[in-house]
C-alpha cells in the first residue's frame, strides 16, 4: 500500500516537534485553529446575514476581507517566529560545536602541564613550578566553563537524559563534602554536616545530582567570608528527601533574588567579591533537580548568609 506523503511544510506534527513546542503553543497549529474559526464565522455570518440583512453577500465580503487580512498577519508572525527559532537553534549549535572542539585541546594542555610539572622531562625550579601551577589553575577553570556550557547546550536541546535509580542522597552529600573539605580547610572555613540517620533512599541520577550538590556547596565556599561556617543537611520532609546547605556569607541582595536561577546571572555583591564565576551553576542545578522531579529554592539576606535547598522524591518500589 502506498504511503500518503505530506510535504514537511504542511506536516503540523513535524513542524511543532521541530521547535519542541506543545501543540497549543505551536504557531502552525494555532494557524489552523485561526483558519477554522474564520471559515466557521464567515458561514455563520452569511447565514445570519441571509435572515437579517438585505445584502448578505456584502456582509460576507467584509468578513472575508478582514479574515484574509488577519490570515496574512498570522503567516507573517509564523515566518518571523521561524526565523527567531532558527537563530536561537544556530546559536546553541554554535556553542555546542565550539565547546566540543575546545575539549580536546584543553585536555592536551592539562596533560602537558602535568608532564612538565612532574619534572620527568627536565628539572623544575621553584619559580617554574609556581608558573605551572598558575597555568594548571587557569586550564582547570577553562575546563569547568567549557563543561558547564556543554551541559547548558544539552539542556536547551533536550539532549540531557537522566538515568534515575534508587540512591542514597545522604551518602552522596557526604561524598561531596569529603571531596570539598580540603578547599574549606585551606580557606579556614568550618563545614558541618547534619545528616539524619536511617533516611529512605531517593530516586535520582547520581552523577547529575552530585553535580547539583557540588555547585551548591562550592557556591557556599566561594561566598562565605572570614569565620565562614557552612552547614550541610540531609533530612526527610513532607515525604521527600531534602538537601540543604546553609552559609553565613555575603547573602543575596533582595533586588537580585528573582534572577538568581537565570543563566549567566551573577549577583552584584558576588561579582565584586569573586571575579571568577560564570553564572551557570545555579541554572544547571535547578534544571537537574526539576528534571529529577524535585524542587529547588533558597532563602537569603544580604550580609546575613543564604540557605539553598532541594528536594527529591523518595524511592518507592
Ligand atoms: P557563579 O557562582 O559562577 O556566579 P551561580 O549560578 O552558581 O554562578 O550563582 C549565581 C549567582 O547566585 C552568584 O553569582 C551569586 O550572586 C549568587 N549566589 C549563589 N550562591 C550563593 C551563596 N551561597 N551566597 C551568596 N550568593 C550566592
Amino acid at each position: 500500500m502506498s504511503k500518503l506523503c505530506i510535504p514537511d511544510s504542511l506536516n503540523i506534527v513535524k513542524q511543532c516537534n521541530k521547535y519542541g513546542l506543545p501543540f497549543w503553543q505551536c504557531p502552525h497549529f494555532l494557524m489552523i485553529v485561526l483558519g477554522s474559526v474564520v471559515i466557521v464565522s464567515s458561514i455563520t455570518t452569511y447565514l445570519v446575514g441571509l435572515r437579517f440583512s438585505e445584502r448578505p453577500d456584502f456582509v460576507v465580503l467584509i468578513i472575508l476581507s478582514v479574515s484574509a487580512f488577519l490570515i496574512v498577519i498570522g503567516f507573517t508572525i509564523i515566518h518571523s517566529f521561524e526565523k527567531l527559532a532558527d537563530l536561537a537553534r544556530m546559536k546553541s549549535e554554535f556553542v555546542s560545536v565550539v565547546t566540543h572542539q575546545l575539549r580536546s585541546p584543553l585536555s592536551n594542555l592539562k596533560w602537558t602541564i602535568d608532564l612538565l610539572a612532574s619534572g620527568r622531562i627536565e628539572g623544575v625550579s621553584e619559580k617554574q613550578a609556581g608558573y605551572l601551577q598558575i597555568l594548571r589553575e587557569n586550564s582547570q577553570r577553562m575546563d569547568s566553563i567549557v563543561s558547564d556550557l556543554l551541559i547548558v547546550s544539552r539542556l536547551q536541546n533536550n539532549e540531557f537524559p537522566l538515568k534515575p535509580e534508587k540512591n542514597s542522597l545522604a551518602e552522596l552529600a557526604q561524598k561531596v563534602v569529603l571531596r570539598l573539605a580540603p578547599f574549606t580547610m585551606a580557606s579556614n572555613i568550618k563545614m558541618e554536616t547534619h545528616i539524619v540517620s536511617g533516611l529512605p533512599d531517593a530516586f535520582f541520577d547520581k552523577t547529575h545530582i552530585e553535580q547539583a550538590i557540588d555547585n551548591l556547596i562550592s557556591n557556599a565556599i566561594h561566598y562565605v567570608e572570614s569565620k565562614g561556617l557552612i552547614e550541610v543537611s540531609v533530612l526527610e520532609k513532607n515525604n521527600e528527601i531534602m538537601f540543604a546547605v546553609k552559609d553565613n556569607g555575603i547573602g543575596i541582595p533582595e533586588e537580585d533574588q528573582k534572577f538568581i536561577f537565570q543563566k549567566f546571572f551573577r549577583g552584584g555583591n558576588a561579582a565584586r567579591r569573586q571575579t571568577q564565576g560564570s553564572g551557570l551553576g545555579l541554572f544547571i542545578a535547578k534544571s537537574i533537580v526539576e528534571k529529577s522531579g524535585g524542587k529547588i529554592g533558597f532563602v537569603s539576606k544580604k550580609d546575613n548568609g543564604s540557605t539553598f535547598w532541594f528536594t527529591l522524591p523518595i524511592f518507592t518500589k
